[in-house]
């Protein structure tokens, strides 16, 4: 006779967070990574060791909407969902095109890639080189934090368990005039977990370096940024000398730290990385997007 576990289903965002606030529940969006890590037996249902509140019908959850030139994204937007939403920047849709199959992305949330925090979360490195930050709710009110500070260790957020995420902020990423790109490395195009990750983000204004930002997934703990490398090269001629790529590669060079493990190598991972920088670094032609 498998264990009952209590469930909760609520038809309001506010029912929710007031449970949330009496009693610490197990979160379920779409489920995919919560079925898996709780997963026991073949034909056994998994074992959740807290009571579950379901959220993904969640209508407060699953808005997409602009305000000013910011991006608001309700973080329980599947990624079928997104695909389909014209506001979403295409870089992002590129990156939600090789997570998973079909299936998964009608039932995997961005919301959840977020709160799972796991060093190869494919929508990661964009929303790291986005600057997104994060609505959390609960019966207390809101906040926002930056994503860079939410994410803490492979499957370690900053979340009070009386709140939920509810929204994800892009700010001014329907501004025009920015290059953005996410490259990921696997075994297949889809259905595969990332080797390496990588986001570039650019601006040029005047032949010269507006704003520039990377994140790289799947070679360290969290995802790797450094505001201060990035800094180097702001207002430097565009495109980029030799010697200023060299040395962008070298200071990156010295932070990303990858490990083995059953998908690849911390050498492979850190090459690859790397080539990936140099790579983006290297293209004289931005096309906005
Ligand atoms: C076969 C398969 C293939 C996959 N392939 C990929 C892949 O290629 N790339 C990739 O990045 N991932 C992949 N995943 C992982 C997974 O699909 C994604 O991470 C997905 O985005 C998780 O979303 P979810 O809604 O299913 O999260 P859930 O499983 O529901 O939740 C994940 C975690 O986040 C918490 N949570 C969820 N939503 C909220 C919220 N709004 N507020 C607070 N906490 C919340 C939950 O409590 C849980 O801890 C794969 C999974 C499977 C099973």
């Amino acid at each position: 006779m498998p264990e009952k576990i209590t469930a909760y289903r609520f038809d309001y965002l506010d029912e929710t967070l007031s449970q949330l606030n009496k009693e610490d529940c197990a979160i379920v969006a779409g489920g995919t990574d919560v079925m898996v890590l709780h997963k026991s037996g073949r034909g056994v249902p998994p074992k959740i060791p807290k009571p579950v509140v379901f959220i993904d019908h969640l209508s407060e959850l699953k808005r997409v909407y602009q305000k000013d030139k910011d991006l608001h994204i309700g973080s329980c937007s599947t990624y079928g969902e997104l695909l389909e939403n014209p506001l979403i920047p295409i870089a992002l849709k590129n990156a939600i095109k090789t997570i998973a199959a079909p299936a998964i992305r009608n039932r995997g949330t961005l919301g959840g890639n977020i709160c799972n925090a796991s060093p190869a979360g494919d929508t990661l490195p964009l929303l790291y080189v986005y600057n997104a930050k994060l609505l959390l709710r609960s019966v207390n009110g809101d906040r926002v934090v930056a994503i860079s500070d939410f994410i803490q260790a492979p499957r370690r957020i900053g979340r009070n368990h009386n709140e939920i995420l509810a929204e994800i902020i892009l700010p001014s990423v329907l501004e025009e005039g920015s290059h953005v790109v996410f490259e990921k490395i696997g075994n297949r195009n889809a259905d595969a977990i990332a080797k390496v990750s990588f986001a570039g983000y650019i601006r040029i204004s005047n032949e010269r370096i507006d704003d520039i930002r990377f994140a790289f997934g799947a070679v360290g703990p969290t995802m790797v940024r450094s505001i201060d490398i990035e800094k180097k090269l702001l207002g430097k001629p565009f495109p980029l000398s030799e010697t200023d790529i060299d040395s962008i590669v070298a200071d990156f060079d010295q932070i990303i730290r990858p490990i083995d493990d059953q998908r690849s190598t911390a050498v492979y991972r850190k090459t690859v990385a790397l080539n990936l920088l140099r790579y983006f670094l290297n293209t004289s032609q931005y096309q906005p997007n």
